[in-house]
């Protein structure tokens, strides 16, 4: 079984100052392209679902794809709730057999957010489960998760947090944010608070959300197969190795992946016009998800030191 608590391997990757992926899923075809880009470049993963995703797929579905495919593929991958809600939902997906999940109570009052972190934390760390929570707030949308301001995370209320809940991961605020339409909101990452958090918590996983480049040529292709993007761009790469290199290891990737396969589909049914066969439709899009998957890959996790 490949499907694991990803502590180990991101404990690893953060002593050696490289990135882990963390990509986001919603059905079979795209978990598949996820995973065996993790296999090609022999290199752990983590694969994600939202709330949305799940209402969308269904929660045993996913799992029972996701066990499927640590059998076919050799490579570790975690199986990760993104943003989830509440305690409850969380315990849902642990007794599911998700081997790792994120409450983000970010929007509730401090106290509220370590109650709950502390009681979830002490439920699924008895079932080896791997647990991220998020303090500060990102602007902008992500399925069911949405924000109208950007507070940035502070420090010490980080190291208090993570000392009073014993969490494994935090999502921390520092520039990011949400959705592909980024820019006009985002002024550089604060390296500051990623080194300051990073110090003062040497055996937390930190979390940058929000972590799509959103290439422009890919926006322009895709508006040029008849797409009607906003123009926009996302984090620079430089940004986020400079990130890893100050203490954030797991980095999330949602819209690059929607855009990949948005663009791969389009291509596709420009050039090919007699095909109706929703399989090879569906490949293009999947082909061009594993592709951006690797080149993010080999961007974050073979970082020279
Ligand atoms: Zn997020």
């Amino acid at each position: 079984m490949a499907l694991v608590n990803p502590k180990s391997f991101l404990l690893k990757a953060r002593k050696n100052q490289k990135g882990i992926c963390a990509f986001n899923t919603v059905n079979l075809e795209t978990m598949e392209a996820i995973i065996s880009a993790a296999e090609q470049t022999n290199t752990s993963i983590i694969v994600q679902v939202s709330e949305g995703a799940i209402k969308y797929a269904g929660l045993d579905n996913i799992v029972s794809i996701a066990k499927n495919f640590s059998k076919k593929y050799k490579i570790d991958f975690a199986l990760n709730l993104d943003h989830g809600s509440s305690f409850e939902i969380c315990k849902q997906c642990i007794d599911a057999g998700f081997t790792m999940v994120m409450l983000d109570l970010s929007k509730k009052s401090f106290e509220e957010n370590v109650t709950e972190t502390a009681k979830l934390v002490k439920y699924a760390h008895k079932k080896n489960v791997f647990v991220e929570a998020e303090l500060g707030k990102l602007f902008g949308k992500e399925d069911l998760v949405e924000n109208i301001e950007s507070v940035f995370t502070d420090p010490v209320k980080a190291k208090e947090f993570i000392e009073k809940t014993n969490v494994d991961a935090l999502a921390i605020s520092v520039g990011t944010s949400h959705g592909a339409y980024k820019l006009k909101f985002v002024d550089g990452l604060k390296q500051d608070i990623i080194k300051q958090i990073a110090k003062d918590n040497k055996d937390t996983i930190l979390v940058l959300h929000g972590a799509s480049h959103i290439d422009l040529d890919t926006v322009e292709k895709i508006n040029k197969l008849g797409g009607k993007l906003k123009s926009t761009s996302g984090i620079s790469l430089e940004d986020e190795i400079l990130a890893i290199q100050n203490g954030i290891t797991k980095i999330n990737i949602d819209s690059d992946l929607r855009l990949a396969y948005t663009y791969g589909v389009r291509k596709f049914l420009k050039e090919n016009g007699e095909v109706f066969d929703i399989r090879n439709i569906t490949k293009a899009g999947t082909t061009e998800i594993k592709e951006e998957c690797i080149k993010k890959i080999n961007y974050f996790s073979k970082l020279e030191k």
